[in-house]
């Protein structure tokens, strides 16, 4: 039931990723989250929806790509914080200037 306190309570806190592990082969992420939540995302999936704007068109939110196309094998080369609000990921295609911000790293894992 919504009543007017829930409506002026402050937007839902968006979790932080306090452990971020690559594994081995270089095809999953595993993200551990401050509220205990574990999540996972392939190389592939992040890839897939990379939101710079090479990948996406600014006009129309609409992908510049065909994400079937986008390899099974797809590896993260490396991975960098951005300030404490994202990560940037360079891909085995070496694509790297996708920026993925928590919320959007949460929506995609797990
Ligand atoms: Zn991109």
């Amino acid at each position: 039931m919504s009543n007017f306190w829930d409506s002026i309570k402050p937007a839902t806190r968006v979790p932080v990723a306090v452990q971020v592990d690559l594994s081995a082969d270089q095809k999953n992420l595993a993200l551990k989250w401050d509220d205990g939540l574990q999540t996972q995302v392939t190389a592939r999936r992040l890839r897939q929806n990379c939101p710079c704007a090479e990948c996406v068109e600014e006009w129309s939110g609409k992908r510049t790509f065909d994400p079937e196309k986008i390899p099974l094998e797809t590896k993260i080369i490396e991975i960098e914080p951005v300030g404490n609000y994202a990560l940037t990921f360079t891909f085995g295609d070496l694509h790297r200037v996708g920026i993925f911000n928590w919320k959007h790293l949460r929506e995609l894992s797990g």
